[in-house]
């Protein structure tokens, strides 16, 4: 099973913390729609038809779009790919896009798995972070999504805030666990360079990420998300029993994805592709049909790490016998002093042949990832 991932890059305003691919030209989503039906169409064999059971409309923003361009969208992927009998279809969603009016259009054009972007609960976090809603219309949002009839909601938190304290992250997920969300995706704070965020480290107006501190929130989060019942699958997604987001753990399962809109990226299974993070290159590109797109081909290396740094943040692991068997690796004789070293310090599972975290391993987990990556002499 494949899956298949639209970007839709627009957004009212930039969060002072994003690095994604947007603009706020929303007056050419038109034009954008009409651009990535055309690559679908393009990209009709990227899958070598194999059955798309997951869609995921990421961003930027999808929830600005209308009727006609979902239904637009919607009605050319059931008409270019193979789309299975009951797939999972996810939108993002910020709350001030979101009325029950709106919803309802969404719901009943397909979606069934809506994303909402909450990041916090405390208003002056969500100013400071230049988020458009503030902390009740998030909270409305989550309830009219209900109505219109939603089953299947996430919502997004961001902890590891430098004006933060653990007390305001407590009283965050205590709102959001009484919301009772089928899906919770809760992300440390990063800062990148070229943010306003970014730049305000810089200039010294504020401070960077105080690591310790966010490793002390992260434990509370594992914490709480425990004591409610939310199985924590990958280090960031937490879900009620049979809610894991069946799109994101088929990236971390390396199976085939199509990405299709300016800066989405794709894989096949030996390599990958990444769409032009320009909308003005892409839209006038498509207009003569043709994906502006770079090859990113990867090696055997590449593969067998991409393999391990994914696999370890997930609940099911790193699969050694996988690893023997694609790549001819045996990582346990490969690193056997270092495994033995961090299995006793209590870092790491090692069962029927699969690598775990444990929970202090979560807290080293892209470092443990790194100290275990195969270097092949050409
Ligand atoms: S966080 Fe979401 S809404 Fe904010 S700028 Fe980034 S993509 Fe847009």
């Amino acid at each position: 099973m494949a899956g298949l991932y639209i970007h839709i890059p627009f957004c009212k305003k930039a969060c002072h913390y994003c690095d994604f691919h947007f603009t706020r030209n929303v007056k050419q989503m038109d034009d954008m729609v009409d651009a990535i039906c055309r690559e679908l169409k393009l990209q009709f064999d990227f899958l070598e038809r194999e059955v798309i059971n997951t869609v995921y409309f990421g961003g930027g923003t999808p929830s600005l779009m209308n009727e006609n361009q979902l239904k637009r969208l919607m009605r050319t992927i059931r008409f270019e790919h193979d789309l299975s009998s009951n797939p999972e279809i996810t939108l993002e969603a910020n709350p001030d896009d979101l009325s029950a009016d709106k919803l309802d259009m969404f719901y009943q054009n397909g979606i069934n798995r809506l994303s909402i972007g909450v990041q916090t609960f405390n208003d002056t976090h969500l100013k400071w972070m230049n988020r458009v809603h503030n902390a009740e219309e998030a909270q409305e949002t989550f309830y009219m999504a209900r109505q219109a009839g939603f089953e299947n909601i996430s919502l997004d938190l961001i902890y590891a805030l430098p004006h933060d304290s653990h007390e305001l992250w407590l009283e965050d997920l205590k709102r959001i666990i009484r919301l009772h969300p089928e899906h919770i995706s809760s992300y440390c704070l990063t800062i990148e360079p070229k943010t306003a965020f970014g730049k305000w480290v810089e200039q010294e107006k504020m401070p960077d990420i105080d690591e310790d501190y966010a490793a002390e929130q992260f434990e509370i989060l594992l914490r709480v998300m425990e004591r409610h019942g939310y199985g924590q699958y990958e280090i960031s997604n937490f879900a009620q029993p049979g809610y894991e987001s069946q799109h994101n753990s088929n990236y971390w399962k390396q199976e085939k994805y199509l990405g299709v809109g300016p800066s989405a990226h794709s894989f096949n299974g030996n390599y990958k592709q990444a769409n032009a993070a320009n909308n003005a290159k892409y839209l006038k590109s498509l207009k003569e049909d043709i994906i502006p797109f770079e090859m990113m081909p990867m090696t055997r290396e590449d593969q067998i790490n991409e393999y391990i740094l994914t696999s370890l943040r997930t609940k099911w692991g790193c699969d050694l016998e996988l690893v023997k068997s694609r790549y001819g690796i045996d990582l346990l004789q490969h690193h056997e002093v270092y495994l033995r070293d961090i299995f006793n310090r209590g870092m790491i599972d090692v069962e029927d042949d699969f690598i775990t975290l444990t929970n202090n391993g979560k807290l080293l987990a892209d470092k443990i990832a790194a100290d275990l990556f195969i270097y092949i002499e050409d």
